[in-house]
């Protein structure tokens, strides 16, 4: 291969020249131009302004993906991955244009050691997909985001869920990835052993990097076995306080619980309007345990006794199977039920997320600055690990309304980051956070992240103006 171009923004005829090369090197039906598809994959799940691709292209293995490197190197073309769009800081907008990769039919599942408790996938196969491949098996892949995303865009915004308090995030349920690097080279990061301490940690590096070192082509996932016992708990409390020194304590005392999520009172009412339920309305917990018959009901006991010295005015059971899930899928749909409630609107998502003896503090001061903000923005989150979200629900067209949900977002982020936290615990920076990014690692982190880039991405194609270069545009406060 040639020398690659430094990438910048293509003009129309040079445009066609690269689909052209494209098309030969995949087949003429998987790269697109069409202003729809081109939209559609300029866009996420935000309100950050979507920029749409040049090129839309679809490869079907590694390979494929590998000669779709090769050929935009060479024309100095840049490349967006894309899995499911699912993604909250305008990662997939093609702020350069170039082409978007999208991994969608990449998604086979490879190969299933339920011995060995991994499992080898493309990087499109969904979260969904995968459950449905593992349940049978009696094995299951913990990291669950709200969305029905890839694994290969999970991996790259470094995802966590509603099972990562007991089961970890993706950086702690990633094996191995096969990438395709800048230059095209097919680079496995490391063995299928269930540890290594042989050189670098590869893996890692990837895991978080937003589409901005290479594209993920392949991922070995560690698994769990399925427990033998599951039951979920939902559990309102007087105030905000009361729940979260309900985590604390019941975090402290060593109960592995598999899930314990919070939402508070407005999120609470979202969540009956849109899935026809009735709890009541108050700041609440929802909670699962994994484990023997015994051993659940020992921890759903002891954490109902903490639970009530903490102000919970019940602690209500759900063993069975329809139930629990129908409970977990209302979590999941909170967002959806969340800007239901005033049609129309979009969420500026926040996801601060601090440590947890500070977590109370910072949601009560979130909780006042919300009473001034004067637009709803119900909160609900991952309370074990310290994370929060709310969606400030503002009409996009009012730009009075985006600049007061702007300036109450950077308040909390400087709430968090004051506390040790971060601006992100889970989706990541994309370009919607990356001023953030800056102030919370410094200068020189920030230009330790840049050499990284530069150094296995010399010619800026992949993904450019994200992350830590987007950090580094920011222009002095
Ligand atoms: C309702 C809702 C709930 C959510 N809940 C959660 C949650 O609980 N936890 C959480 O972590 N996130 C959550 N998210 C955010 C989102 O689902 C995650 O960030 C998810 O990991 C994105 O995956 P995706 O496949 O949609 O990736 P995309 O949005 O398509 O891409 C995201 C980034 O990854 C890169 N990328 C995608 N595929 C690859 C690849 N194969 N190789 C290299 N780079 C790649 C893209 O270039 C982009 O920078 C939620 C989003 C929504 C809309």
């Amino acid at each position: 291969m040639s020398a690659p171009a430094e990438t910048r923004r293509l003009a129309q005829p040079e445009v066609s020249v690269l689909g052209d090369a494209l098309a030969a090197a995949l087949a003429p039906d998987r790269v697109l131009d069409g202003e729809d598809i081109r939209r559609q994959h300029g866009t996420d799940e935000s309100f950050h302004a979507p920029a749409p691709p040049d090129l839309v292209v679809y490869p079907l293995d590694v390979e494929e993906a590998a000669r779709v490197v090769r050929v935009c190197a060479e024309h100095g073309a840049a490349i967006v991955p894309f899995g499911a769009g699912t993604s909250l800081e305008g990662h997939v907008a093609a702020l350069r244009g170039g082409v978007s990769v999208d991994m969608s039919r990449m998604d086979a599942i490879l190969r299933l050691s339920v011995d060995d408790m991994d499992v080898t996938v493309q990087a499109g196969v969904t979260r969904r997909q995968l459950d449905q491949k593992l349940r049978p098996e009696g094995v299951f892949f913990p990291v669950d985001p709200g969305a029905n995303a890839t694994i290969g865009g999970m991996v790259a915004t470094g995802a966590s869920g509603t099972t990562t308090v007991r089961y970890g995030a993706m950086r702690e349920n990633v094996v191995s990835l096969l990438v395709v690097t800048a230059d095209g080279s097919v680079v496995r990061t490391r063995s299928r052993a269930r540890k290594s301490s042989a050189g670098y940690d590869l893996t890692r590096l990837f895991i978080g990097s937003e589409g901005t070192l290479g594209l993920v082509c392949e991922a070995t996932l560690r698994l769990h076995p399925t427990p033998e016992a599951m039951a979920a708990a939902v559990c309102p409390f007087a105030t905000l306080d009361g729940a979260v020194e309900c985590v604390v304590a019941v975090l402290r005392l060593g109960i592995p619980v598999a899930r314990i999520e919070l939402a508070d009172a407005a999120q609470i009412d979202a969540i009956n309007r849109h899935d026809e339920m009735d709890h009541e309305v108050a700041p609440t917990l929802f909670l699962e345990f994994h484990g023997s018959q015994n051993e659940v009901e020992d921890q759903a006991a002891e954490v109902q006794e903490i639970a009530l010295e903490h102000g919970a005015s019940q602690f209500a059971w759900a063993t069975d199977e329809a139930e629990r899930r129908r409970l977990w899928h209302a979590r999941h749909a909170a967002y959806d039920a969340a800007r239901a409630t005033r049609p129309g609107s979009q969420g500026l998502t926040t996801d601060v997320c601090v440590p947890l003896s500070r977590l109370a503090e910072c949601l009560r001061e979130t909780q006042a600055d919300i009473d001034e903000l004067g637009l709803p923005a119900p909160i609900v989150g991952h309370v074990g690990d310290g994370n929060f979200h709310t969606a400030v629900l503002l009409d996009p067209a009012d730009p009075s309304e985006v600049e007061r949900a702007e300036a109450f977002h950077e308040r909390l982020v400087r709430r968090a980051i004051a506390m040790e936290g971060t601006c992100t615990g889970e989706h990541g920076v994309g370009y919607g956070k990356a001023a953030f990014l800056l102030e919370e690692h410094g200068a020189d982190a920030v230009a330790m992240m840049r050499a990284i880039k530069h150094a296995l991405d010399p010619a800026d194609i992949f993904n450019p103006g994200k992350l830590a270069d987007a950090a580094a545009a920011v222009p002095p406060a």
